[in-house]
């Protein structure tokens, strides 16, 4: 108890330290074994941005029950962001995963998780994104970046606007702003 109790103060502090330094991101892994296809030397050039939450009974926000929710439907993200900022990786990035389904690119192109990483907030239909989330989206966004060149951030509804309503309850207007400041 008392090392938990240990750990979790370190993990605060750290955590802490990675959201007034915006430039270091609370990773953990948590990597499934379905709803992507391996591949290598991809070239991604968008982020799509998405909202989840567990649907099935129990803790909406469980990062678990969340996984579990994905492999009914063998669907995946690249990440997952909980509520308290947590990044979880659940696809590496080389790999694409099935995030996006039957969407379109501005520039036209359809089939989007092969040209895309995809990021979940954890969010319900009533609540917005907490502020840790957001600051860990732009961080991981920046992190993103560093490593391919990125043409768009784009929302699961700008893709598939016909089919599709998520990130929920989010300020993209305002996201776009701090994002574009933080460079
Ligand atoms: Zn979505």
């Amino acid at each position: 108890m008392k090392h938990s109790v240990i750990f979790n103060i370190i993990l605060f502090i750290s955590f802490s330290h990675s959201l007034i330094a915006g430039d270091t991101l609370t990773i953990v892994d948590k990597r499934v074994n379905f709803g992507y296809a391996v591949s290598q030397n991809r070239k991604a050039d968008a982020v799509i941005v998405h909202s989840t939450f567990n649907n099935s009974g129990g803790d909406f926000y469980d990062i678990d029950l969340v996984l579990k929710q994905f492999s009914t439907y063998k669907v995946s993200a690249h990440y997952v962001i909980g509520r308290d900022g947590i990044v979880y990786r659940v696809v590496d990035e080389q790999n694409v995963s099935y995030h996006a389904g039957k969407s379109s690119l501005p520039d036209g192109r359809t089939d989007v998780n092969s040209c895309s990483i995809g990021i979940e907030i954890m969010t319900s239909y009533k609540e917005s994104p907490t502020e840790k989330q957001v600051i860990a989206l732009i961080a991981l966004i920046n992190s993103i970046k560093k490593r391919h060149t990125i043409n768009y951030v784009l929302r699961h509804s700008d893709i598939a606007p016909v089919r599709k309503t998520d990130p929920w309850n989010m300020d993209w207007k305002a996201f776009q702003q701090k994002l574009a400041e933080s460079k």
